[in-house]
């Protein structure tokens, strides 16, 4: 099927100019690593759509000009989606990696194209630098398995094989075929395909970006819902969340849960002392003594104002008493320096632990809570179980 070089390119140049434009608008509001990937992404596909405009205008151009602005272009491009996509990622960026790749490649298709021409070994040159940039954004998405890749790296992955197997299947046919075009604005068929095809990537690869950009937010909205601002710990959502998990993997495997509910006393009159901002710090302060006490496999929640969760898996509640016993004589020896003051906090603690086959977290945080409430009632600076006859209260 006839088709002409210069009409696809230019479909190309304008598809990848409008795609620039319209990624780029996506970008406005705010910073963020992800909107400056989606940033040089919109960069990467301008400069693409000149290598097109290049190809498309070859008639006006010197063809020394064409083949070395129009592969500096391509290059450039590939490793600004390089970066774009790896700064998404979170991977480590690699950029001199990438600029290293297209250097070397830009330098020896001008070998092969202007000081000693050789079409075929400039089409292979440029085709293994441009499969090095499409390996470091393979290498990028299959950080962490293939088999956890998220439905957004899939699709990534899948488009970059194609990508690296379109130029493996243009090499082949280079080498095998008897007569070769001699360029790559030569009318054949395997430059009409190859330009067909390279040309729809950018439409593709923008759409699979702009998925993964998707991913990311949706990634970062969920975990901003779960985090508690102020101190960085669960926030009661997340919390819940993860007592619902420990229940169920308590239950399963037989083995205890232990919760402890922890509320600072008269934390008010620390707010009249120091003002809410101090109060802020005591909390932050309070929450490091709190993580210090305990181990990794303890996970800790904010669930009030300052009122917080350990939940404790593989505790028994004569354990999370003791554990308990250990966060309150922490928290009370702990001066804490608030603007100058020094400020001697204390907590009540109310302990409870999950009843084999308990399947509701709210009565075993109910419990936990009506085991402080004794404590605050027996006078505060205590833990108390929320099975009377295991009371352990500890007098101020
Ligand atoms: P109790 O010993 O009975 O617990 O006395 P309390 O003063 O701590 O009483 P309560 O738990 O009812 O009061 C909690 C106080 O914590 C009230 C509120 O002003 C304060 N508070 C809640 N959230 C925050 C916060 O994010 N920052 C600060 N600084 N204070 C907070
Ligand atoms: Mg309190
Ligand atoms: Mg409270």
């Amino acid at each position: 099927m006839p088709m002409h070089i210069e009409t696809l390119s230019l479909i190309s140049a304008i598809q990848s100019l409008a795609l620039a434009a319209m990624l780029w608008a996506g970008t406005q509001g705010g910073p963020g690593a992800a909107r400056d990937a989606l940033k040089l992404r919109a960069g990467a596909l301008a400069v693409e759509s000149g290598g097109w405009a290049m190809l498309a205008a070859q008639a006006w151009l010197h063809p020394a000009q064409l083949l070395l602005g129009g592969n500096a272009l391509n290059l450039l491009a590939h490793g600004m989606a390089v970066v774009a996509l790896r700064k998404l990622l979170g991977a480590p960026l690699r950029w001199r990696s990438a600029l290293a790749i297209g250097v070397i490649g830009w330098l020896g298709v001008g070998w092969f194209g202007v000081v000693q021409p050789d079409y075929r070994l400039r089409v292979v040159w440029g085709s293994i630098a441009i499969v090095a940039l499409i390996w470091l954004r393979m290498e990028a998405l299959l950080q962490g398995g293939l088999r956890r890749a998220t439905r957004a790296r899939a699709i990534l992955l899948m488009l970059h094989t194609l990508s690296a197997l379109l130029l493996l299947w243009r090499n082949g046919q280079l080498w095998f075929d008897l007569n070769p075009p001699a360029d790559v604005i030569q009318p054949d068929t395997v430059n009409y395909l190859y330009v067909l095809l390279s040309g729809m990537q950018p439409l593709f690869l923008s759409i699979a970006f702009l998925l993964l950009y998707n991913e990311t937010l949706q990634r970062e909205l969920y975990q901003l819902a779960r985090v508690d601002a102020l101190t960085g710990v669960q926030n009661r959502l997340a919390l819940n969340e993860t007592a619902t998990r420990l229940l169920a993997q308590a239950n399963r495997s037989g083995r205890p849960l232990g919760v402890l509910m922890i509320d600072a006393d008269h934390f008010k009159s620390v707010n009249d002392r120091f003002g809410h901002g101090g109060g802020d710090k005591v909390l932050l302060a309070l929450v490091g003594s709190i993580r210090t006490t305990l181990r990794a496999a303890n996970v800790v929640g904010r669930v009030g104002g300052e009122e917080f969760v350990v939940l404790a898996p593989d505790t028994t509640l004569e354990q999370a008493l003791v554990l308990a016993e250990r966060i309150r004589c922490t928290v009370e020896s702990t001066p804490l320096l608030v603007d100058g003051h020094v400020l001697q906090l204390t907590v009540s603690i109310g302990v409870a632990a999950a009843r084999p086959g308990e399947r509701d977290v709210g009565a075993l945080l109910h419990r936990a809570d009506a085991a402080l409430y004794g404590a605050k009632r027996a006078g505060r600076n205590r833990v108390m179980a929320a099975d009377l006859h295991l009371a352990g209260s500890v007098p101020a």
